[in-house]
Formats: structure tokens, C-alpha cells, sequence
């Protein structure tokens, strides 16, 4: 079935950047390399690096492990079904591409609740002539809203499985938000053989220099939350965790080739899992 790119429908011309305050997503982009930023994100970034100078490394190594996460669902788990929530501004390979590289037919629905990323959602949603991808502006904090979008359903089959993706997002979810509830609320809406993946930021590695990045992000009007990895491991409660359960990023199922990075350098757990 060939279908036309979905247009967002949202109006672009009604967005406010607010291009005088840093945003998350824009700062990530700073930090990770991309174009898609303004000056008060770069100098959130700057003085987030100065308290913890290995900051651009650990998300690096994130948005490397959320590429091996989509290739091996879709290769080894033969997952077509994509819910990423916390999408971010459009960087390739975004999951679309990576799936429909290996499946054609599959399917992406992306959420971010950044207008910025909102603004660039047409580079979301280029699909293939099976696959199909969308993009919802909506926050991962209301889920019934997201679950019962209809742009969501006419991409996503919830009578088929699913995997939730949750890369680098819950952080900016405080616990008295009860991010673990908002999790199991998705996980309820999915039939079994469905996957959660979830990355955790956490100061275990290095209390000093995270704690110091928080400090700079909340300082700026950006509320985040750093995890252990008991906390991290709560978000999979009653779920199955694939092996090796819950690590750092860098050492969840790790390419052969993979070039070698200090236990220090990483500030983000990841687990994946499947519902039974
Ligand atoms: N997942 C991407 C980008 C991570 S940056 C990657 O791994 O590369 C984190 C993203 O989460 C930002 O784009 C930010 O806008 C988004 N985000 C933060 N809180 C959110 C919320 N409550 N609802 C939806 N998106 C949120």
C-alpha cells in the first residue's frame, strides 16, 4: 500500500521557539554535533561540559547504543513496530531509517514535546512505500492522550507487537511525575511480544561530574533527575529483561568492533525488555 507523507498538522508558523531559553532537545543536538541549536543552548552545553567534560561522550555512546537497539529488534527480534517518545531533533540515522533499512514495512511513530522538534518532523517522516512513520506533538507525561491518537493508530497496529523506546528521556521526568507509572500505562496498551527500551541517566559512574550537570540543568530551567541502577531496573519491573539486563550503554550487546570507552565516561544505564 503506497500512501502519502503525513503532513503534520499542527501550523509551524504558530510555534514559539523561545530561542532565549536552553532546551533539552537543542542542547543534546549542540552536544552530539548538530546545527540545531541557538546561542542560549550552547552555552547550557558549555557550562555542562565544563562540570563534566565527558558529557558529550556519554551521549554519544547513547545515540550509538539506540542505534544497535533498532537494528537488533528489527533484525534479531523481527520487531516492525516503533513508539519512540522523546524523539529529539532529527539526526540520521533516526529509527526510521535504520528499521526500514533492514524491513521496509516498518512503522515509526514519534513523539517529542519540543516545538523545535515539531519543526523538523517532515525529516521524520519519510517512509518507504510499506513502512509508514508519523510524528505527534505531545507529552510522554499524558499517555492516554498519546495511546488514543488517532495519527497514532493509523500507524501503529495495537493488535500487533510494539516496541517503546525511551532514549535518553526520563530524566527530565521527575519521580513526583511517577515516570515507572507512565511506563507501565504504555506497556498496558501493548499486546505481549511487546518491547520496552529505556536509557537512564545516572551520576554512578561519576556522582561529582553528573551532579554537576544537573546542577547546570536545572539552573537553567531544566528539571532532571539522575537514577542508580535499582531505580533503573524498577522501570522493568514485571517485565522479562533480555540479556545482559541492565548496563551502561556502551556494554549492552556491543558491536565487535566497537571502540573501547571508560565505565567513567558514561552517565546512562540501558535495559531492554519484552512483555510476556
Ligand atoms: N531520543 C533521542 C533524543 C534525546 S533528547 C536520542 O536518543 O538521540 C531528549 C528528548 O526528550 C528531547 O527532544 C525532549 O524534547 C524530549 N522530551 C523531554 N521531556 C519530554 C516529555 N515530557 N514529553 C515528550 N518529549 C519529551
Amino acid at each position: 500500500e503506497t500512501r502519502a507523507q503525513q503532513e503534520p498538522q499542527d501550523d509551524y508558523a504558530s510555534v514559539d521557539l523561545r530561542m532565549d531559553v536552553p532546551h533539552s532537545a537543542r542542547v543534546y543536538d549542540y552536544l552530539i554535533g548538530g546545527k540545531t541549536n541557538f546561542e542560549a543552548d550552547r552555552v547550557a552545553a558549555h557550562a555542562s561540559v565544563e562540570a563534566w567534560p565527558a558529557l558529550p561522550i556519554s551521549m554519544r555512546t547513547t545515540r550509538a547504543f539506540m542505534h544497535r537497539l533498532v537494528r537488533r529488534l528489527t533484525e534479531e527480534y523481527g520487531v516492525r513496530q516503533f513508539l519512540d517518545i522523546g524523539t529529539g531533533i532529527p539526526t540520521s540515522p533516526n529509527v526510521h531509517e535504520i528499521a526500514q533499512a533492514i524491513a521496509p514495512e516498518a512503522r515509526v511513530a514519534y513523539v517529542d514535546n519540543d516545538p523545535i522538534v515539531l519543526t523538523h518532523a517532515r525529516a521524520l517522516m519519510s517512509s518507504t512505500a510499506e513502512g509508514r512513520t508519523c510524528y505527534i506533538d505531545a507529552d510522554f507525561r499524558d499517555p492516554d492522550s498519546i495511546i488514543g491518537d488517532p495519527r497514532l493508530r493509523d500507524v501503529i497496529d495495537f493488535s500487533r507487537p510494539v516496541a517503546l523506546s525511551l532514549i535518553a528521556i526520563v530524566h527530565f521526568v521527575l519521580d513526583e511525575d511517577d515516570p515507572q507509572g507512565i511506563v507501565r500505562r504504555f506497556m498496558d496498551a501493548l499486546v505481549p511480544g511487546s518491547f520496552l527500551a529505556v536509557t537512564v541517566f545516572t551520576g554512578d559512574t561519576d556522582p561529582v561530574g553528573v551532579g554537576g550537570v544537573s546542577r547546570e540543568y536545572n539552573a537553567r530551567g531544566i528539571p532532571l533527575q539522575v537514577r542508580d541502577k535499582a531505580e533503573t531496573e524498577a522501570f522493568f519491573k514485571g517485565y522479562e529483561l533480555l540479556d545482559p539486563g541492565v548496563t551502561l550503554v556502551h556494554h549492552w550487546r556491543p558491536d565487535a568492533d566497537a571502540a573501547p570507552i571508560r565505565d567513567q565516561d558514561i552517565a546512562m544505564y540501558a535495559g531492554v525488555a519484552v512483555k510476556r
